[in-house]
């Protein structure tokens, strides 16, 4: 595996393999890795010819007060887990590679990000669009990847890639999850025992509504009760918000007609977490 550090090295591989007529994923990542990332990497590797893992803890999507200090940073394991499953080059810029000096330019996307995790990160999104496009611009990939997990941040992808005409083709990878449900997360590694027995209930309360919505039950008012009654079940468990939205317009919903997206954002503890469900009648 090509271990690469600077803009020029990554173009320099991905030159050679465009010019070789190869295709390439990209899976921008901010490192921690997990099977999450993991089954990301497997889709990259499935869906083009090379694929590369970029690992860069984005500042600029950090509020102040977030956890940007603290964020898990263990680049020699990540390294190890990439080259064991077979990724063809890991990209692990510096700060003033993604963000050179005199770097000016914010990639804000509208409307989307005016709900669910928008409305408690002001910047989060602006973050991560500003990343994504700079990362796009300096590999060059055919695809690049990105979980369902974060679905906010999936829509504010795809609006960037459409209204700014960035040439890539964006994939979406389901949910990976723990076996008692709990979505895989970086952040996961700062709960107590204490904390990560209640944070499954998170879970627990999408599945119970869910099956609600199965049975027949459309209206969101209803379905948010449905999942909140499990959340309380747990009392370390502090609801930031939950949501019904369209999926695409990340805006709510009263009643569903055929699919939206239920979201949802916890503390357990200090630690911030978040997941969703898709409802929708073709499951
Ligand atoms: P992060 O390192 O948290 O910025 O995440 C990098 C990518 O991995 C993003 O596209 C996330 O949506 C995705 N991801 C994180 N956790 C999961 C998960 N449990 N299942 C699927 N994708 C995930």
């Amino acid at each position: 595996m090509n271990v690469v550090y600077s803009e020029c090295e990554i173009r320099g591989l991905v030159d050679k393999w465009h010019h070789n007529n190869l295709t390439v994923a990209l899976v921008p990542t901010m490192g921690a890795l997990h099977e999450g990332h993991l089954s990301l990497v497997e889709l990259a590797s499935s869906s083009a010819d090379r694929a590369v893992v970029s690992i860069f803890v984005n500042p600029a999507q950090f509020g102040p007060g977030e956890d940007l200090s603290e964020y898990p940073r263990n680049p020699e394991d990540d390294i190890k887990k990439l080259g064991d499953y077979g990724v063809d080059a890991a990209f692990l810029p510096t700060e003033d590679v993604v963000y050179p000096s005199g770097f000016a330019t914010k990639v804000d996307v509208t409307g989307i990000t005016d709900t669910l995790c928008g409305r408690y990160r002001p910047d989060f999104f602006s973050g991560v669009a500003t990343v994504c496009a700079v990362l796009f611009r300096i590999v060059r990939p055919d695809f690049a990847v990105f979980g369902r997990k974060d679905a906010q941040q999936f829509a504010v992808i795809k609006r960037i890639v459409e209204d700014l005409r960035l040439d890539v083709e964006i994939i979406a990878g389901p949910i990976i999850r723990e076996s008692d449900g709990l979505a895989m997360s970086s952040r996961n590694r700062y709960l107590t025992p204490k904390e990560r027995e209640q944070a499954c209930g998170i879970y627990h309360g999408l599945i119970c509504a869910s099956e609600a919505y199965h049975s027949g039950v459309a209206d969101t008012k209803v379905l948010k009760q449905t999942a909140l009654k499990e959340f309380e079940k747990n009392d370390l468990l502090e609801l930031q918000y939950l949501e019904i939205v369209g999926r695409n317009t990340m805006q709510p919903v009263k009643e569903i007609d055929g699919t939206a997206l239920m979201a949802v954002a916890v503390y357990v503890g200090k630690t911030r977490l978040i997941d969703n469900v898709l409802l929708s009648s073709a499951d």
